[in-house]
């Protein structure tokens, strides 16, 4: 019997982390981190909650992972700070996650595995299985098991024309299948996709274009992980006489670790330090740069608002942006784009059609070869918001898989197969965690609710001193902050007072001399006040000074 747990990445796509356990021990695949939502203010990111994990630290022999992308290796850092235990992935990958954890000073042992290589861990033996995703160096993960195989296939494509001549290994997928797989955990993400999601080497002629069109200087901007377009665009400068230069921090680090290890092919000559760009001949630059999601502090957003290292965008370059924004971050790409064109720049954003972007994740053709190939007995579609998961597990079903053998879970669920049946048997923790600066916090929502609010509906402190018979001695003071601003907002703040005290007064005169109590009533009164007259209600605070009437001394 084993257990199959999602502490993230169902109904979202992000913070990936799953749990196998067997009789012996718990094993964990990826460890990923999702970016705050909009409303989320002043969260960094978010964690899977993984305290099932920390209760049950001496079972955990390892975590493994399947690549470098920030939805799969974020989440390290903290969790590893909490169950310090090995980490096992391809050397891309581990490249990535040394420089991570060197940030943050955590210190565990780093096992580099290759495609086909197999680790035994207590009763499960796993086993690396290459596959094409938009980084280099993915795996997918089979965990040979007592009970069964289970096959977590990571984010995958079935790319037949790799940049790195590493394609997919259906041999071992389909071997999988012919030896019986107990159950195949596959990605979700392009599900809604038609057809096959167009090889990475698609991309070389629109980008060949886009050198050859343009006048002056050109910038480009995509993910610095993506090791393979990355070489694309050094290929296509190399091809069209155009120097590079790397712009922001992780374009630097990631091209550098990937160079180092091999991954990532070029002379030396062909980069162009950032200060010699303005030296140069516009149509002999190309400058590569971070920020295709709008990021506000990356260099392409630096470039287009202020500048970076000196280079800033002006009228004749020709901006290209190598991406398509993750959801949720179409209106900061959108006003980096304008921001751009006002400064005059020719922006190449419908990556899409112009063909200067393909997906790493495998569309519907891809997904049904995967169930076809391996021949799963159960079936969890993950890696996907809710809709992409049902349609996923509609696609099993069209293809044989029986709608019993199917379970489509929520995070925290705890999967239980021995072999014949699955179910979904308890709950562990499955919310999201919240980092904000160096805390962790639960959605324990009321700090998430003020910031809300507070952004919302500002705020407003009433300040009031008192004696001990609640005669008000001083005040009431109201100062607000990003409620009011407007000609009459004294008039409205003056008749809150008035209403202040007669709170007070009728306290007074009901005998009530309990300070908290006081409180409680004028926030009531000033919150329906503020509601009535300006349709807001700001976060209150409320400050009552009670001082002690002097005791008499006797005469
Ligand atoms: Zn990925
Ligand atoms: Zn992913």
């Amino acid at each position: 019997m084993i257990q199959v747990i999602p502490l993230g990445g169902v109904g979202e796509i992000g913070k990936n982390m799953w749990c196998v356990r067997s009789p012996e021990g718990i094993i964990v695949l990826d460890c990923g981190f999702a970016f705050p939502t909009e409303e989320m203010y002043g969260v960094d990111l978010v964690l899977p909650d993984y305290k099932y994990l920390v209760e049950n630290a001496d079972l955990v022999r390892g975590v493994f992972i399947s690549h470098g992308h920030e939805d799969h290796i974020g989440g390290l850092p903290y969790f590893l700070k909490r169950v310090p235990v090995p980490v096992y992935a391809t050397p891309l990958t581990i490249g990535l996650i040394q420089g991570k954890l060197q940030e943050h000073n955590v210190k565990v042992p780093l096992h580099c595995m290759n495609a086909r290589d197999r680790v035994t861990v207590g009763d499960m033996d796993i086993e690396f299985i290459q596959v094409c995703h938009s980084i280099a160096d993915a795996v997918a993960i089979a965990v040979h098991t007592p009970t069964g195989t289970v096959l977590y296939t990571g984010d995958f494509k079935f790319d037949p024309t790799p940049i790195d001549n590493r394609p997919t290994d259906y041999f071992k997928l389909t071997e999988l299948g012919e030896k019986g797989l107990l159950l195949l955990m596959s990605d979700s993400t392009n599900v809604t996709k038609k057809g096959f999601t167009p090889s990475e080497a698609a991309v070389a002629p629109a980008l060949d274009a886009a050198f050859a069109q343009a006048p002056g200087r050109l910038i480009i901007t995509t993910f610095a992980s993506n090791i393979h377009r990355v070489q694309q665009i050094l290929n296509a400068a190399a091809r069209h006489g155009r120097k590079v230069a790397l712009m922001g921090r992780s374009m630097l680090k990631v091209t550098q670790i990937a160079h180092d290890l091999g991954y990532l092919k070029y002379d030396d000559d062909l980069i162009l330090d950032v200060d010699k760009v303005e030296q140069m001949p516009p149509e002999q630059v190309v400058m590569l740069a971070t920020g295709s999601q709008g990021e506000p502090m990356a260099a392409l957003s630096r470039l287009a608002t202020m500048e970076y290292k000196g280079v800033s965008v002006t009228a004749g370059d020709t901006v290209l942006i190598s991406a398509i924004p993750i959801p949720g971050n179409e209106r900061s790409v959108g006003r980096i784009i304008n921001s751009l064109v006002d400064k005059g720049a020719n922006v190449l954003y419908e990556s899409v059609q112009q063909g200067t972007h393909v997906s790493g994740h495998g569309s519907e053709e891809e997904l049904k070869a995967m169930i076809a190939m391996t021949r799963p007995k159960f079936f969890i579609p993950m890696h996907g918001e809710s809709r992409h998961l049902a349609k996923h597990a509609a696609l099993a079903r069209s293809m044989g898989v029986p709608e019993d053998n199917i379970a489509v879970c929520q995070n925290g669920d705890v999967v239980e197969l021995d072999g014949e049946t699955i179910k979904i048997v308890d709950r562990v923790p499955g919310g999201p965690v919240l980092v904000d600066g160096n805390v962790l916090w639960d959605v324990g929502q009321t700090l998430l609710k003020d910031r809300q609010r507070l952004a919302r509906d500002g705020v407003a402190t009433t300040v009031v001193t008192v004696d001990g018979n609640l005669d008000v001695l001083q005040g009431p003071d109201i100062v607000t902050r990003g409620f009011i601003d407007s000609a009459d907002s004294q008039l409205i703040l003056d008749e809150g007072k008035r209403r202040v005290v007669e709170v007070i007064d009728a306290a007074k005169a009901r005998g009530t001399k309990d300070p908290e109590k006081l409180k409680g009533q004028i926030v009531e009164t000033l919150s329906r006040y503020f509601g009535e007259r300006t349709r807001r209600r700001p976060v209150q605070l409320v400050v009552i000074h009670q001082i002690k009437a002097e005791v008499e001394t006797p005469g």
